[in-house]
Protein backbone atom coordinates (compact mmCIF):
# COMPACT_ATOMS: atom_id res chain seq x y z
CA UNK A 1 0.00 0.00 0.00
CA UNK A 2 1.05 3.42 -0.55
CA UNK A 3 0.29 6.69 1.27
CA UNK A 4 1.21 10.50 -0.64
CA UNK A 5 1.11 12.14 2.37
CA UNK A 6 0.91 15.32 -0.21
CA UNK A 7 -2.77 13.74 -1.22
CA UNK A 8 -3.70 15.84 1.48
CA UNK A 9 -3.79 19.62 2.64
CA UNK A 10 -0.61 19.84 5.35
CA UNK A 11 2.24 21.31 6.71
CA UNK A 12 3.96 18.61 5.01
CA UNK A 13 3.41 20.30 1.72
CA UNK A 14 5.59 23.18 3.20
CA UNK A 15 8.28 21.03 4.22
CA UNK A 16 8.67 19.16 0.93
CA UNK A 17 8.42 22.75 -1.22
CA UNK A 18 11.22 23.73 1.11
CA UNK A 19 13.36 20.51 0.61
CA UNK A 20 13.13 20.57 -3.23
CA UNK A 21 13.77 24.42 -3.46
CA UNK A 22 17.33 25.37 -4.66
CA UNK A 23 17.95 28.39 -2.56
CA UNK A 24 16.26 26.95 0.78
CA UNK A 25 18.53 24.16 0.27
CA UNK A 26 21.69 26.12 0.42
CA UNK A 27 20.56 25.82 4.45
CA UNK A 28 21.41 22.36 5.60
CA UNK A 29 20.37 22.54 8.59
CA UNK A 30 16.75 23.64 7.50
CA UNK A 31 16.81 20.25 5.06
CA UNK A 32 17.58 17.88 8.06
CA UNK A 33 15.15 19.58 9.86
CA UNK A 34 12.60 19.03 7.01
CA UNK A 35 13.18 15.57 6.59
CA UNK A 36 12.82 14.67 10.14
CA UNK A 37 9.73 16.82 10.31
CA UNK A 38 7.80 14.74 7.53
CA UNK A 39 9.36 11.01 9.30
CA UNK A 40 7.52 12.97 12.48
CA UNK A 41 4.36 13.25 11.17
CA UNK A 42 4.80 9.54 9.14
CA UNK A 43 5.79 8.26 12.79
CA UNK A 44 2.15 9.98 14.33
CA UNK A 45 0.57 8.62 11.11
CA UNK A 46 1.81 4.75 11.81
CA UNK A 47 1.27 4.77 15.46
CA UNK A 48 -2.63 4.96 14.89
CA UNK A 49 -2.15 1.72 13.32
CA UNK A 50 0.25 -0.47 15.24
CA UNK A 51 -1.71 -2.66 17.92
CA UNK A 52 -2.56 -0.55 21.59
CA UNK A 53 -3.22 -2.22 24.79
CA UNK A 54 -4.86 -0.85 28.04
CA UNK A 55 -2.99 0.16 31.46
CA UNK A 56 -3.63 1.33 34.31
CA UNK A 57 -1.13 4.12 35.20
CA UNK A 58 -1.06 5.83 39.08
CA UNK A 59 -1.51 9.55 38.75
CA UNK A 60 -0.65 11.68 41.78
CA UNK A 61 -4.34 11.21 42.62
CA UNK A 62 -5.40 8.22 40.96
CA UNK A 63 -5.47 5.11 38.82
CA UNK A 64 -6.30 6.02 34.86
CA UNK A 65 -6.55 3.38 32.42
CA UNK A 66 -4.21 4.42 29.60
CA UNK A 67 -3.62 2.96 25.98
CA UNK A 68 0.12 2.20 25.72
CA UNK A 69 2.12 0.30 22.69
CA UNK A 70 1.58 -3.67 22.94
CA UNK A 71 5.50 -3.14 21.90
CA UNK A 72 8.46 -0.85 20.09
CA UNK A 73 9.32 -1.01 16.87
CA UNK A 74 12.78 -1.28 15.02
CA UNK A 75 13.15 1.87 13.35
CA UNK A 76 15.95 0.90 10.50
CA UNK A 77 17.91 3.19 8.13
CA UNK A 78 20.11 3.31 5.53
CA UNK A 79 23.32 5.46 6.07
CA UNK A 80 24.06 8.23 5.51
CA UNK A 81 20.97 9.95 3.52
CA UNK A 82 18.54 8.18 5.90
CA UNK A 83 19.83 9.64 9.40
CA UNK A 84 17.46 12.87 9.17
CA UNK A 85 14.37 10.88 8.60
CA UNK A 86 15.67 8.24 11.42
CA UNK A 87 15.97 10.90 13.93
CA UNK A 88 12.38 11.71 12.98
CA UNK A 89 11.34 8.42 14.01
CA UNK A 90 13.20 8.38 16.93
CA UNK A 91 11.68 11.63 18.28
CA UNK A 92 8.41 9.98 17.95
CA UNK A 93 8.94 6.10 18.93
CA UNK A 94 11.55 7.49 21.53
CA UNK A 95 11.61 3.67 23.12
CA UNK A 96 12.03 2.38 19.57
CA UNK A 97 14.83 0.13 18.81
CA UNK A 98 17.26 0.67 16.21
CA UNK A 99 18.79 -0.78 13.22
CA UNK A 100 21.73 0.97 10.89
CA UNK A 101 22.34 -0.54 7.48
CA UNK A 102 25.32 0.85 5.33
CA UNK A 103 24.82 0.79 1.48
CA UNK A 104 25.94 2.77 -1.32
CA UNK A 105 26.02 3.33 -5.11
CA UNK A 106 29.24 1.92 -6.66
CA UNK A 107 29.53 3.45 -9.95
CA UNK A 108 31.05 2.11 -13.05
CA UNK A 109 33.30 3.96 -15.89
CA UNK A 110 30.04 3.41 -18.37
CA UNK A 111 28.02 5.15 -15.80
CA UNK A 112 25.80 1.74 -14.20
CA UNK A 113 25.64 1.01 -10.84
CA UNK A 114 25.54 -1.49 -8.66
CA UNK A 115 24.93 -1.34 -4.90
CA UNK A 116 27.07 -2.26 -2.03
CA UNK A 117 25.97 -2.91 1.69
CA UNK A 118 28.80 -3.21 4.09
CA UNK A 119 27.45 -3.01 7.23
CA UNK A 120 24.56 -3.81 9.31
CA UNK A 121 23.99 -3.61 13.00
CA UNK A 122 20.29 -4.38 14.25
CA UNK A 123 18.75 -5.85 17.24
CA UNK A 124 16.33 -8.98 16.80
CA UNK A 125 13.60 -8.22 14.61
CA UNK A 126 11.56 -11.81 14.39
CA UNK A 127 8.11 -11.03 15.00
CA UNK A 128 8.57 -6.87 15.09
CA UNK A 129 7.20 -4.33 13.55
CA UNK A 130 9.90 -2.59 11.66
CA UNK A 131 10.04 1.31 10.17
CA UNK A 132 12.75 1.64 8.05
CA UNK A 133 13.47 5.41 6.10
CA UNK A 134 14.99 6.57 2.85
CA UNK A 135 14.68 9.83 1.74
CA UNK A 136 14.81 9.16 -1.71
CA UNK A 137 12.95 6.22 -3.37
CA UNK A 138 14.71 6.06 -6.81
CA UNK A 139 15.17 2.88 -8.44
CA UNK A 140 14.68 1.19 -4.90
CA UNK A 141 17.26 -1.15 -5.64
CA UNK A 142 19.00 -0.36 -2.34
CA UNK A 143 15.98 0.38 -0.10
CA UNK A 144 15.30 -3.18 -1.62
CA UNK A 145 18.21 -5.29 -0.57
CA UNK A 146 18.76 -3.80 2.11
CA UNK A 147 15.17 -4.94 4.03
CA UNK A 148 16.79 -8.66 2.13
CA UNK A 149 19.25 -7.74 4.56
CA UNK A 150 17.54 -7.40 7.74
CA UNK A 151 14.68 -9.93 6.88
CA UNK A 152 17.96 -12.35 6.58
CA UNK A 153 17.80 -11.76 10.76
CA UNK A 154 13.76 -12.99 10.96
CA UNK A 155 10.44 -12.64 9.99
CA UNK A 156 9.27 -9.16 10.30
CA UNK A 157 5.95 -8.93 11.46
CA UNK A 158 4.49 -6.13 9.66
CA UNK A 159 6.97 -3.38 7.59
CA UNK A 160 6.49 0.61 7.09
CA UNK A 161 8.52 2.50 4.59
CA UNK A 162 9.21 6.16 5.42
CA UNK A 163 10.53 8.38 2.52
CA UNK A 164 10.67 12.19 1.26
CA UNK A 165 10.30 11.70 -2.29
CA UNK A 166 9.59 8.28 -4.52
CA UNK A 167 9.70 7.80 -8.08
CA UNK A 168 6.94 5.79 -9.59
CA UNK A 169 8.61 2.83 -10.91
CA UNK A 170 11.04 2.88 -7.38
CA UNK A 171 7.31 2.36 -6.00
CA UNK A 172 6.63 -0.37 -8.31
CA UNK A 173 9.70 -2.74 -7.45
CA UNK A 174 9.63 -2.07 -4.03
CA UNK A 175 6.02 -2.63 -3.52
CA UNK A 176 7.10 -5.74 -6.22
CA UNK A 177 9.50 -7.64 -3.72
CA UNK A 178 7.86 -6.68 -0.79
CA UNK A 179 4.04 -7.10 -1.09
CA UNK A 180 2.78 -6.68 2.40
CA UNK A 181 4.84 -3.35 2.82
CA UNK A 182 3.03 0.38 3.83
CA UNK A 183 4.90 2.61 1.90
CA UNK A 184 4.67 6.59 3.37
CA UNK A 185 6.16 8.78 0.68
CA UNK A 186 6.07 12.93 1.67
CA UNK A 187 5.72 13.17 -2.40
CA UNK A 188 5.76 10.72 -5.64
CA UNK A 189 7.58 11.92 -8.98
CA UNK A 190 6.82 10.51 -11.83
CA UNK A 191 10.52 10.52 -13.94
CA UNK A 192 13.66 9.11 -13.16
CA UNK A 193 17.65 10.05 -15.12
CA UNK A 194 19.55 6.96 -16.40
CA UNK A 195 22.07 7.72 -13.29
CA UNK A 196 19.28 7.12 -11.22
CA UNK A 197 18.06 10.59 -10.05
CA UNK A 198 14.87 11.47 -9.35
CA UNK A 199 13.31 14.37 -11.19
CA UNK A 200 12.23 17.12 -10.36
CA UNK A 201 13.00 15.32 -7.12
CA UNK A 202 15.63 17.81 -4.98
CA UNK A 203 18.77 16.97 -5.60
CA UNK A 204 20.95 14.30 -3.41
CA UNK A 205 19.46 14.34 -0.08
CA UNK A 206 22.76 12.73 1.38
CA UNK A 207 25.05 15.33 0.16
CA UNK A 208 22.38 18.47 1.11
CA UNK A 209 21.87 17.22 4.54
CA UNK A 210 26.01 16.53 5.38
CA UNK A 211 28.05 18.55 2.31
CA UNK A 212 29.61 16.63 -0.81
CA UNK A 213 32.13 13.50 -0.06
CA UNK A 214 34.90 12.46 -1.86
CA UNK A 215 33.63 9.14 -3.41
CA UNK A 216 31.06 9.22 -6.36
N1 LIG B 1 19.05 9.64 -4.10
C1 LIG B 1 19.02 10.98 -3.99
O1 LIG B 1 19.57 11.53 -3.04
N2 LIG B 1 18.40 11.70 -4.94
C2 LIG B 1 17.79 11.13 -6.00
O2 LIG B 1 17.22 11.83 -6.84
C3 LIG B 1 17.84 9.73 -6.10
C4 LIG B 1 18.47 9.00 -5.14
Amino acid sequence: MIINLSDQHSLVSTWISELRDVEMQCDRMRFRRNLERIAEVAAYEISKRLEWEEKEITTPLGISTCKVLVSQPVLATILRAGLGMHTGLLNYFDKGENAFISAYRKHHPDGSFEISLEYMSSPEIDGKVVIISDPMIATGASLVKAIQYLKDEGDIKELHIVCAIACTVGLEYVLREQPKATIWCGDIDDELTAKGYIVPGLGDAGDLAFGQKMQS
